[in-house]
């Protein structure tokens, strides 16, 4: 029986890759030379789809994927309750952040009742604010939340940070950690029920390679 295993395009790709084919691993066609976007694992009955980060959860949900290595903010974002999460990989670490601009940072006065926050996250920023009992409108975008800010679209900004170094190229500070991120490992609930015999082994050994890998 085939497997498939859909990979997150972007950081996850890049870095999963390399674990994976260490651990033996190896694809028949490299993505970064390759167009193909469902690439065969040499030697097994795995394929790898290669798809993008916010689409890696449908694709597992709907089991066109029996496993998915995606991002925790995807998995929060997208309610992600109706797949089984596996395992933390602890690759493409990251933190989501609530973000000011630097001179806004230095007075709370300028903030009106309800402020405005741009995100890709809107669940994510919805869920936050009300935990928090502050009123806000969030504004969605689908790119350089940076800019935003500056721009006078929004107060603050919700968004993944790695090293800061974006955050601080475009004068905004971080005001708060909201969770930490990280690619995990996940399973369709079907597939984990009917395909268990060769699933099983196969997590095992996903496992020990990032594992190893940390
Ligand atoms: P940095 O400048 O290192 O803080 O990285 C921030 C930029 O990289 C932002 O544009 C983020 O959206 C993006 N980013 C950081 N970490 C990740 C990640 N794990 N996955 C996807 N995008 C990320």
């Amino acid at each position: 029986m085939s497997l498939n295993i859909a990979l997150s395009k972007g950081r996850i790709l890049k870095q999963t890759l390399p674990v994976l084919e260490q651990a033996g691993f190896e694809l028949a066609e490299h993505p970064d030379e390759s167009r193909k976007l469902l690439i065969p694992v040499k030697n097994t009955d795995i394929n790898v789809i290669i798809v993008r980060a916010t689409d890696a959860p449908t694709y597992v949900r709907l089991g066109a994927a029996d496993l998915g290595l995606v991002g925790k903010d995807v998995l929060m974002e997208t309610g992600g309750s109706d797949l089984y999460e596996l395992y933390d990989t602890g690759m493409a670490r990251c933190r989501l952040a609530l973000a000011e601009l630097v001179d806004s940072a230095k007075s709370e006065s300028h903030l009106p009742a309800k402020i405005k926050v741009a995100t890709k996250y809107e669940n994510i920023a919805r869920d936050y604010f009300a935990r928090k009992g502050i009123q806000s409108e969030i504004i969605k975008l689908y790119g350089s939340m940076e800019l935003a800010p500056h721009a006078g679209l929004c107060h603050r900004i919700i968004d993944l940070v790695d090293t800061g170094g974006t955050l601080k190229a475009n004068s905004l500070v971080e005001k708060e950690t909201i969770c930490h991120i990280s690619a995990r490992l996940v399973a369709n609930k079907v597939s984990y029920k009917l395909k268990r015999a060769e699933l099983v082994p196969l997590v095992d050994s996903l496992k020990q390679a990032f594992e190893h890998a940390e």
